[in-house]
């Protein structure tokens, strides 16, 4: 299972960057992040730090 960033919750601190163990996030050309579906390991951590909440996952 994928994560996912709700563009209109994330405000661009990048935290989520740092911590993701798959180098799964990346930033948009709004600053918002996003996430790599392809990547992703589906660990939560991302989702665990983000301040704004903005992270859950991609039912
Ligand atoms: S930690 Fe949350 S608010 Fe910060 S860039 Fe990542 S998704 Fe956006
Ligand atoms: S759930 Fe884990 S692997 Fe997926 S984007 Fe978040 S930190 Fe990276």
């Amino acid at each position: 299972m994928a994560y996912k960033i709700d563009a209109n919750k994330c405000v661009g601190c990048k935290t989520c960057m740092g911590v993701c163990p798959a180098n799964a996030i990346s930033v948009d050309n709004n600053g918002k992040c996003f996430i790599d579906k392809n990547k992703c390991m589906g660990c939560g951590t991302c989702a665990t730090i983000c301040p704004m909440s903005a992270i859950n996952p991609d039912l």
